[in-house]
């Protein structure tokens, strides 16, 4: 893909859709964007959320839409402001429609299980393969588990943030739940943000990064933690969990997840171990 004339071009390769929303602003002005905020729709489907996001009684839009059936749909130039950020604060600066790139990925948000299900906010019933467990950045969010990300969807956005930082020099890359921390969750633990940091900002840094060694002696801090045969979420419990301020020994990390001996051993989330 490359940027032409503020529109992504999917080089005859990948297919980009250019659907013109009518929620829009003026351009930006001198040195803007320099930003690009990251949203979930929340929606069922990409064909849906664009549909939303062109219908003029909603006053909302984004620049693109990254679908989980591999769509790509650019709404707004990449040179006008768009309607995605609403009410937010950053570093000292309000508003970010008129500072930011909005990329909304299709994707419901959080889950919630029951029984062997887990289920949307609008009753959608997804597979345990698709439930992704984690806490959320802002610590009031007690939602347990989001719907996951395709590998296709995190990858295009990270080529799609490479080529706008080319063509605008963006500095930053933020969640809409950083800069409206208060009304939003999107786009919540199941999307690596820092990780995508990390890699466009300070990809010279993280080679010099240590390696985590093992084993070592970590604590685990939430109220009571599972612990399972094998690193997925829906892996059998080898014991009951583990209650807050056990001391266990972290022996190796796979994908989020510590293999850890706490008198019994197997696999917890990494992120409510302090280690
Ligand atoms: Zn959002």
């Amino acid at each position: 893909m490359k940027i032409v004339n503020s529109k992504l071009d999917g080089e005859s390769i990948i297919n980009v859709e250019q659907k013109p929303s009518p929620n829009h602003g003026s351009s930006f002005k001198a040195n803007f964007p320099d930003t690009i905020i990251i949203h979930y729709t929340a929606g069922r489907n990409a064909k849906e959320s664009v549909s939303t996001l062109c219908n003029p009684a909603h006053q909302a839009s984004a620049h693109v839409v990254i679908g989980r059936d591999n769509s790509i749909t650019q709404l707004v130039n990449f040179n006008t402001v768009a309607w995605h950020a609403g009410q937010s604060s950053y570093g000292g600066r309000d508003g970010f429609n008129q500072y930011s790139i909005g990329i909304e990925i299709d994707n419901c948000g959080y889950l919630i299980k029951q029984g062997d299900d887990f289920l949307s906010w609008f009753g959608g019933a997804y597979r345990l393969s698709d439930a992704f467990e984690g806490k959320h950045r802002n610590p009031q969010v007690k939602y347990e588990y989001w719907l996951r990300y395709t590998r296709w969807q995190i990858q295009t956005v990270e080529e799609i943030c490479r080529l706008l930082i080319a063509e605008y020099g963006i500095k930053c890359i933020l969640g809409h739940e950083e800069i409206a921390p208060s009304r939003k969750i999107d786009p919540g633990p199941a999307f690596p943000l820092d990780k995508l940091r990390d890699k466009l900002f300070n990809s010279d840094r993280s080679s010099d990064a240590p390696a985590e060694q093992f084993p070592k002696s970590g604590v685990v801090t939430a109220s009571s933690l599972n612990i399972r045969v094998d690193a997925i979420i829906n892996a059998s419990r080898v014991a009951t969990p583990l209650p807050n301020g056990t001391v266990l020994t972290i022996l190796s990390e796979k994908d989020g997840w510590y293999s850890v001996d706490a008198g019994v051993k197997g696999w917890v989330k990494k992120e409510f171990v302090d280690g």
